[in-house]
């Protein structure tokens, strides 16, 4: 298939999308309008009918004080100045923004956030929030079921899911949950836990799969159960003593002589939320390992040498992270081939926690989910597009149900308001151990149980008083638009649909520019995000590059000191680091663009710069007008680097 053409003319528009958002142009007013007074009116009838009896505080005439006045004047004075300057924001909403990880807001969860900030719920427990705590933990069971996780309650091995402020605190969950996973069978031998099936050594109790721990941790607190409450205290108090969280690591390693401060291993793709979450949880940056790529996706083989290397050297992991979508460039991990590089790592006795971190990506899976929540195949998938899903990108998302926790970012392809991250992991038994009651008995809780325990959000979350609205927002947003293809699916094959239209309208340009520039996608985009390196014809010096790269993208990036209508277009800018792309995919590049590979690493520039578009925006490829932002882009584009080739030239 030519790869020109990824786009049917014919094929008819999705009007399913039209009332999404409140539109590049503001085209949903109205409805946002209707939508905000009709629900400002409901809170307001809802205050008046708590106790109607009660006169109003706020006298009549008070509108009339002139101190009611000043504040009033005041007020608006400030907002007008809060709203003018905001006239400087970027604006995420139309399609010639293709910068960083944003983009409109999807309505329903606009709607449904402003709508509950009146109330004013804090999901730090239902005390706080008798509502929005149940829609935080339904929306983390809605994520459960597009990542492929048991997502019944009523089952004992139901997932588990909560909002954090973003993909960071996330990710640091992870490392928690993981290491508390880790450390408490060595705690139950350290205590003496009567009657449990411990392992023999501490190595063996720090390797346990999670799902044995978990077997273990159930048998405890069935064990505690039955013991009088004194003795049960007594038990508990003891174990807790010689716990990871109790003890600290410095306490807990030097009490554990065999075992050795574990190692995160990361993708060198890797966000740096995973050197936060190293120096917070206090393993040190030391402790993360960075694994090699090929292409940007983490390299397995490279994993299983690792692993094969720690075993020998008992060398303790806590877990490995495969990314899915990186930040940099949107590349996915081979998730299937990490779980069968764990499976092998097993029988030499080193085990170890499986994390995506999948901020980005997350809400991808959407298009490989059926309206049943069963797996798509990947022709079915495939016939939306002219190359997606690679066999390797579909192997992945296959894979994320067999996986331990995950990362998913709905203030990021989920299209919602900033402070909505969320963790997942695949059993919530788990969570007993992060709890900070230590009273962690829930043995033989019925079923309708898991909503009960989880009201108690605080107990198990890092953060403390948290957004209840947001919570809203996600939850009421799946529910408008369910998690697989048919429904939430349609906005990210939109995108997908648009880089590759962009991936091709990147190739049409590197032959347009062919007499003046090199353009090149250094790696064929497994998502929606793409990027494209660019050198001058005929300069050879990597720095000259960048040079070259960081005027175009001076006229890309947002200038509050310039009216923003000055703008025509926003990108955002990444690098590739020779040290990263490692020697063979550093030759590929450079000799693709007539660079030097002497003018680049030891020397010379230490990166290369290039240019990164995120495509989100369903309206790239606007159909009511019949216009092509992607190819009013590239026409930018050319233009651009035909006049800049052209001063120089002159200049020289
Ligand atoms: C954005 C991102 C993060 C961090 O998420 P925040 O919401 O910004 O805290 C982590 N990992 C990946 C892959 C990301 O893209």
């Amino acid at each position: 298939m030519s790869a020109a053409t990824p786009f049917p003319a014919n094929e008819p528009r999705d009007h399913a999308l039209d009332a999404c958002f409140l539109g590049p142009y503001g085209e949903n007013d109205a409805l946002l309008e209707k939508l905000l007074v009709e629900f400002l009116r409901d809170h307001v009838y809802w205050r008046r009918n708590f106790h109607p009896e009660d006169p109003p505080a706020i006298g009549t005439a008070a509108a009339h004080h002139p101190d009611y006045l000043a504040f009033e004047s005041r007020m608006r004075r400030e907002l007008h100045q809060l709203s003018a300057q905001l006239k400087k924001s970027v604006p995420f909403h139309s399609p010639r923004y293709i910068g960083h990880m944003a983009s409109d807001l999807l309505l329903p969860g606009l709607a449904a956030q402003m709508l509950t900030l009146p109330y004013n719920p804090n999901n730090v427990s239902e005390d706080a929030a008798p509502v929005t705590v149940d829609l935080e933990v339904q929306a983390g069971l809605q994520l459960a079921r597009m990542l492929g996780y048991p997502h019944d309650p009523a089952q004992p091995a139901c997932a588990f899911g909560h909002l954090t402020s973003g993909g960071t605190l996330a990710n640091y969950q992870a490392l928690r949950l993981a290491l508390a996973l880790k450390a408490f069978p060595v705690a139950l031998r350290a205590a003496q836990a009567p009657d449990l099936a411990l392992p023999a050594d501490d190595w063996a109790a720090f390797n346990l799969p999670q799902a044995e721990t978990i077997a273990l941790l159930e048998a405890w607190q069935g064990w505690l159960a039955a013991q009088s409450p004194a003795e049960r205290k007594r038990w508990i108090a003891r174990v807790e003593r010689e716990r990871i969280e109790q003890r600290g690591l410095v306490g807990f390693f030097a009490a554990h002589p065999a075992l050795t401060v574990p190692k995160v291993l990361v993708p060198i793709t890797a966000h740096y939320s995973w050197s936060k979450g190293a120096k917070l949880l206090g393993l040190g940056r030391n402790q993360l390992e960075l694994l090699p790529t090929a292409g940007m996706r983490l390299d397995a083989d490279a994993l299983r040498d690792t692993l094969a290397r720690f075993a020998r050297e008992r060398q303790s992991v806590l877990m490995a992270v495969a990314v899915l979508g990186g930040t940099e460039y949107g590349t996915i991990d081979p998730i299937d081939a990490v779980l069968a590089a764990r499976t092998a790592s097993r029988r030499t006795g080193l085990d170890f926690a499986v994390h995506v971190d999948a901020a980005w990506g997350g809400y991808l899976a959407t298009l490989f989910r059926r309206e049943d929540g069963s797996l798509r195949s990947r022709d079915e998938v495939a016939a939306d597009y002219v190359a997606f899903p690679t066999p390797a990108v579909h192997a992945a998302f296959a894979a994320l149900g067999d996986t331990d926790s995950v990362t998913v970012d709905p203030h990021k392809l989920g299209y919602l308001p900033y402070g909505s991250g969320t963790f997942v992991c695949r059993d919530h038994r788990a969570m007993a151990l992060l709890a900070e009651r230590a009273d962690y008995v829930f043995h033989g809780e019925a079923a309708g149980d898991y909503l009960t325990r989880y009201r108690s959000l605080g107990q198990y979350i890092p953060e403390g008083s948290k957004s209840g609205a947001a919570a809203a927002a996600v939850y009421v947003t799946h529910k408008v638009l369910p998690l697989d293809h048919a429904h939430f699916g349609r906005l990210p094959r939109a995108t997908v649909r648009a880089a590759e239209a962009f991936h091709a309208g990147a190739q049409r340009l590197a032959l347009e520019l062919a007499d003046c520039a090199h353009v090149l996608v250094p790696f064929a985009p497994d998502s929606n995000l793409v990027c494209l390196a660019l050198n001058p014809a005929g300069n050879t010096h990597a720095e000259r590059a960048n040079a070259f790269v960081r005027t175009l993208h001076d006229e890309l990036r947002s200038d509050p000191t310039h009216p923003l209508q000055l703008k025509e277009f926003f990108g955002s800018v990444t690098s590739l680091r020779p040290d990263l792309l490692g020697p063979a995919e550093t030759a590929r590049i450079l000799g693709a663009l007539g660079l030097d590979p002497a003018t680049l690493g030891e020397g010379g520039a230490d990166r290369l710069l290039i240019l990164r578009h995120t495509l989100m925006n369903p309206y790239l490829l606007d159909r009511e007008n019949g216009i092509s932002y992607i190819d009013r882009y590239f026409g930018f584009l050319a233009r651009r680097v035909r006049a800049l080739v052209g001063n120089a030239a002159v200049a020289a």
